[in-house]
């Protein structure tokens, strides 16, 4: 049999089976940024490919090999939001909202990397996405930790670890370029072909490199924390303080850097072993020359984005207790009447039930045939509707787990006993 037209590969569906999961992980995200006041905005999924050009920086891996970029039928060249710090910085400054003012802001979406696509990595993949602007730390920069590690605890994650480091400023970060760069030639024979490259384009991305046969030599290169500038220096060590008092735990990372140009002193990055290679759950850092950078008054900020496909496979892989989204119970109907009368009775049940989750048997079929889907369905309970139960006021309510008896009920009495029989809403 045919299977039709293929997806685009690295683009996956989420099917019924998997949606709950994601609604559930949803609901849980806008509770907790809800209670740190952060407020959701929702950017476009197209930008002008300048944008991302200008914010992300020319010569990252995002922009040199990752973006999904287009000319539109006007000619203009538009991109797939590869992240989206940058659509909501701009769209931050052409709605004015960072004139004098601070914004918590969070979204949630699709974004588009041109990737290798394989576990933990594809094309089409989703963040959510946390950013406070206007804020010049280290306080906020606290904030949003803090909030991620309450997102862990509230899910009961383990095996996620934060690692932290301090890029300092553009300025003390060129001081620290240069004696990089001066070290890298002096071992120029030992790089490989992409730090090589990187060398004159962006030496620092080296320091991220994954080639095992580097990590000798980038363990002896220079180091950025002996480099920092005073206030950045103060910055960090203050960000420290209020982590240790809050109890969260932490790794210094002096080799951590990030694949986006726009960051300057804080970045972190939540990290876990039990994702294979795809180990970065979420990440994130201070970025307080991009708004100025794209135009708009400048605006110190700091966000953190985190990816939900790896954040479901870590809960997965610990077994999370993802609540059901199966009907609860399944109503069987055989005969007009029985159907006209069921229709009605569904009705009301949804009324009286709040968040009863109830499927009607639609398409007719044989007592035996509808119990069967029934059944299949998942419902804890079948409740059953002919021409005789219509003619008497009644249903039967059937258990389809465990041991239960048939009961018959009337149609007065059912609301009440078909709640008491499941829990409404329970796992919802
Ligand atoms: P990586 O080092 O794994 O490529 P990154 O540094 O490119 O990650 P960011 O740009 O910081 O990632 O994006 C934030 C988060 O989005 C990552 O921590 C990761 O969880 C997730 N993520 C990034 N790229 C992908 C992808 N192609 N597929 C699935 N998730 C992704
Ligand atoms: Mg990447």
């Amino acid at each position: 049999m045919s299977k039709g037209i293929q997806p685009i590969r690295g683009m996956n569906d989420i099917l019924p089976g998997q949606s709950g999961r994601w609604q559930h992980l949803e609901a849980i995200v806008r509770e907790i940024l809800g209670a740190y006041g952060y407020q959701e905005i929702r950017v476009p999924v197209v930008e002008r490919t300048e944008l991302f050009k200008r914010s992300i920086g020319e010569v990252t891996d995002i922009v040199e090999k990752e973006m999904y970029t287009f000319d539109d039928r006007g000619g203009e060249s538009i991109t797939l939001r590869p992240e989206a710090t940058a659509g909501i910085v701009r769209a931050g400054i052409s709605n004015g909202m960072l004139y004098n003012q601070r914004q918590r802001l969070w979204c949630t979406g699709p974004m588009f990397r041109y990737e290798r696509p394989q576990k933990g990595r594809y094309r089409q993949f989703h963040q959510i996405d946390v950013e406070a602007l206007g804020f010049p730390g280290p306080d906020v920069d606290a904030e949003i930790i803090l909030l991620s590690a309450r997102l862990w605890k509230r899910l009961g994650l383990k095996h996620i670890k934060l690692e932290l480091n301090s890029l300092g400023t553009p300025e003390s970060r060129a001081v620290y370029r240069e004696l990089l760069v001066g070290y890298f030639r002096e071992h120029y024979e030992q790089l490989d072909e992409d730090s090589r490259r990187r060398l004159e384009s962006n030496p620092l991305r080296i320091l991220d490199s994954k080639n095992p046969d580097l990590q000798g030599l980038i363990a002896g290169a220079p180091l950025l924390a002996d480099h920092l500038d005073e206030e950045s220096a103060q910055h960090f060590s203050r960000l420290r303080k209020i982590l240790d008092n809050a109890g969260i735990e932490y790794s210094v990372n002096p080799r951590l850097v990030r694949g986006l140009d726009y960051y300057s002193r804080t970045v972190f990055e939540w990290v876990t072993d039990q994702l294979g290679a795809q180990g970065a759950v979420c990440s994130g850092g201070r970025y307080d020359g991009l708004v100025e950078q794209l135009g708009g008054p400048a605006t110190p900020a700091i966000g953190w984005a985190l990816g939900v496909e790896r954040l479901l496979a870590l809960m997965e892989s610990q077994d999370y207790p993802f609540p059901a989204d199966l009907p609860q119970a399944y109503m069987v109907m055989a005969g007009e009447a029985a159907e006209t009368a069921g229709m009605r009775l569904a009705e009301s049940l949804r009324d009286e039930l709040e968040g009863l989750r109830l499927e009607v048997n639609c398409g007719g079929g044989s007592f035996k045939a509808q119990l069967k889907k029934a059944d299949r369905s998942g419902a804890e309970v079948a409740v059953i509707i002919g021409e005789n139960e219509v003619e008497r006021q009644v249903v039967a309510l059937k258990p389809l787990r465990g041991d239960g008896e048939q009961q018959e009920v009337t149609w007065a009495d059912l609301a009440g006993r078909l709640g008491g029989f499941i829990e409404p809403g329970a796992g919802g």
